[in-house]
């Protein structure tokens, strides 16, 4: 449902650091040797910006991609290295957050004890499931297993109601595959056929792993039937076509044969009603679900147990996972050190990691200043919708309306969650994950009805990240984001501006991207446009679609511009309105040029240094088909082609990937 601003991860750390931290040097704006001066700006503005760095950085043994975004993450991998070392090595309290933590972290660790244990703490999941007599008893297995953060057909969960934004609703919908999405079980391209190979002989391996026998073939042809029923991502994204109240024995009703009324029960909440996201995806499984055995549907169940179980346990559950999911599926060559892969596992607990990293890592007088750059970044914001010319008078009143009615957070909560009554011992890892899965889920659920709580964070406090919640109609900038290569206290303000700025315009463009757009200032889907600018914004935004349709990453694999159109809208949004409010920063100043770049240079410098990555093959053919974000290169590329601001910033009179003049897209 959020938006966020990508999916990945630092190098210097700046001259934020507390004083317990030795400090690195100011980190210089942009340094002359990432670019690749051999291709002119005009014609690859991404090779140019990120040549000379993607040369100079190849991606390492243990990652998919590699960037100035992930070096950012990396440096507060280590960090909170440093932090957690720490809390090992203290007595804290029981339930405060360095005793969860610390906990935590020690049972991830301890190797011998993992190993010693083995598969042993599946055991009474799996005889449960051999003991279920009937589909009904499956399925009410299925909602007990989902505390345990079991994958099944069906989904439940809490949020905000898109139609009353102040309090929450009980949502439903499709899911339960073990590939990363339906299309990975639909095409039937030879890499493709070899991929689902490799999963079913991965199933078969993590069975005799666990001593279970499962049969791969049925359980796949099952998870095939589950693919072929499921709502496309770009289907997913529809929100007004998510949004489907009824009753749960509506819902029932879609799918006599599937118990899903029975697994509703088993949560208490049966007699009532529910917001379905996929409706079509039930009436589509009613005709198979009898096409499969009891038999198949407990193996299907099984392996879900396992899946899902597999870095909680011992060394080769572990690495079986890892050659499958992370090797043969996204190309990453080397499994990443234990205790990384247990820092990971500490991100159930991320308000209270981001209350750690927050305490230690930020600083104060830098929310100030972001404070005011999302205010700059609204009054351009207010400028362009004053000067579009595509849309009419009614219509720009109502989107400054929802303009104005922007929040924001930055940094870190007010007030901090506390969870103090969560069970978290030194002693079993498998136990650990287990009871976090079930206290969230339990918490999770608890809020049914209740009046949403828009204080919450969505995103822990050390996250290198930002996000738009369209249900708060609010935009979220962590502290771990406020740190170069985004914002560098020790930049000059163009390339701050063309790089947080970029970010945070990203950001508000979501709440006017092609799903955003719906929702009001209040936060609830409801349609503020008239039907002509609606028309007008569905043309633009088809042919922002179609122009990233046609972006090759690899030889004929294309981007998805329908799966990426919020994304790219955002990018496009937020590089603009970041100029913009540049310009109105600017004002009467004169600026020098520094290293031979312009200002207005500058700004392009800083969206773009963001965005120096290099990705392995593999990476990108998963990227496109799962995430809404386009590859690095066109977020860059993409993006300015549509630019005349970018055109004459830098001289260009034509260039390879520009829209000729007259052709560009403006949105916002
Ligand atoms: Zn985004």
């Amino acid at each position: 449902m959020r938006k966020h601003l990508v999916l990945l991860s630092l190098g210097a750390l700046a001259s934020c650091a507390a004083p317990e931290t030795e400090m690195a040097d100011a980190r210089p704006a942009f340094p002359l040797e990432h670019l690749d001066t051999s291709v002119h700006a005009c014609d690859d503005f991404f090779q140019y910006t990120a040549g000379g760095w993607r040369e100079a950085n190849p991606i390492p043994e243990t990652e998919v991609r590699w960037g100035e975004f992930n070096k950012l993450r990396e440096a507060n991998k280590q960090r909170l290295k440093e932090l957690f070392a720490e809390v090992v090595a203290g007595t804290f309290e029981k339930g405060s957050d360095e005793q969860l933590i610390g906990d935590l972290v020690v049972s991830g660790m301890d190797s011998v004890a993992r190993n010693e244990r083995g598969t042993s703490e599946l055991v009474p999941f799996l005889e449960a499931a051999d003991a279920v007599t009937s589909l009904e008893e499956l399925f009410v297995l299925m909602a007990q297993h989902k505390f345990y953060g079991v994958s099944a057909p069906v989904n439940a969960y809490v949020r905000t109601d898109a139609k009353n934004s102040k309090v929450n609703a009980l949502y439903v919908g499709q899911g339960g595959l073990g590939l990363p999405d339906r299309d990975y079980y639909l095409r039937d391209d030879e890499e493709s056929v070899k991929l689902q190979e490799a999963y079913r002989a991965h199933i078969e391996t993590m069975a005799e792993l666990t001593g279970s026998e499962l049969d791969a073939a049925a359980i796949y042809a099952l998870e095939y039937a589950l693919a072929e029923a499921m709502k496309s991502r770009v289907e997913m994204r529809d929100a007004d076509k998510r949004y489907n109240p009824m009753t749960v024995s509506e819902w029932q009703a879609l799918a006599p044969s599937m118990p899903v009324a029975a697994y509703m029960a088993e949560l208490g909440l049966d007699d009532r009603t529910v917001v379905n996201s996929a409706p079509e995806f039930f009436s589509r499984m009613e005709a198979k679900v009898a096409n499969f055995s009891l038999d198949t549907w407990k193996q299907y169940h099984k392996w879900h147990i396992i899946n899902g179980a597999s870095g909680a346990l011992n060394d080769a559950l572990e690495v079986a996972s890892f050659e499958f999911y992370q090797k043969t599926l996204r190309g990453k060559p080397k499994m990443n050190p234990r205790w990384k892969r247990v820092q990971g596992s500490t991100g159930m607990l991320g308000q209270q990691v981001g209350h750690l990293y927050a305490d230690r890592f930020f600083p104060e007088e830098h929310k100030a200043e972001v404070e005011q750059m999302v205010e700059d970044l609204r009054t351009a914001f207010r400028g362009r919708i004053d000067q579009l010319t595509w849309m009419t008078d009614a219509t720009k009143e109502k989107a400054r309306k929802k303009l104005d009615a922007f929040t924001y957070k930055i940094g870190y909560p007010d007030k901090w969650e506390d969870i103090s009554d969560l069970e978290i011992s030194k002693d079993s890892y498998f136990a650990n994950l287990k009871s976090m899965s079930v206290y969230f889920t339990k918490k999770n659920l608890a809020k049914i009805d209740e009046p949403v709580d828009k204080s919450e964070w969505g995103m822990g406090a050390h996250i290198v990240n930002a996000y738009y919640n369209p249900l708060n109609n609010e935009v979220v900038f962590p502290a771990g984001i406020l740190q170069p290569p985004f914002y560098n206290p020790d930049a000059d303000a163009a390339i701050n501006y063309g790089a947080i700025g970029g970010v945070i315009g990203h950001e508000f463009s979501h709440g006017f991207d092609d799903q955003g757009a719906k929702y009001g200032p209040d936060g609830n889907l409801e349609n503020w446009w008239t039907d002509e600018d609606k028309a007008q914004f569905e043309s633009l935004t088809t042919q922002l679609a179609d122009q990233y349709s046609s972006y090759e990453v690899l030889p004929g694999v294309n981007v998805n511009g329908r799966l990426t159109l919020g994304e790219n809208i955002a990018d496009l949004g937020g590089l603009t309105l970041a100029y913009y409010a540049y310009q109105n920063w600017k004002g009467d100043k004169e600026i020098e040029p520094i290293d031979g770049f312009t200002d207005e240079q500058r700004v392009f410098l800083g969206w773009a240094q963001v965005w120096q990555s290099n990705g392995r093959d593999e990476y990108f053919k998963n990227q496109v088909t799962t995430d809404p974000h386009s590859p690095a290169e066109f977020r860059v590329s993409g993006t300015v082609s549509n630019m005349p601001e970018f055109k004459a910033a830098f001289g260009c009179e034509e260039g390879e990937n520009l829209k000729p003049a007259g052709e560009e897209i403006t949105i916002w």
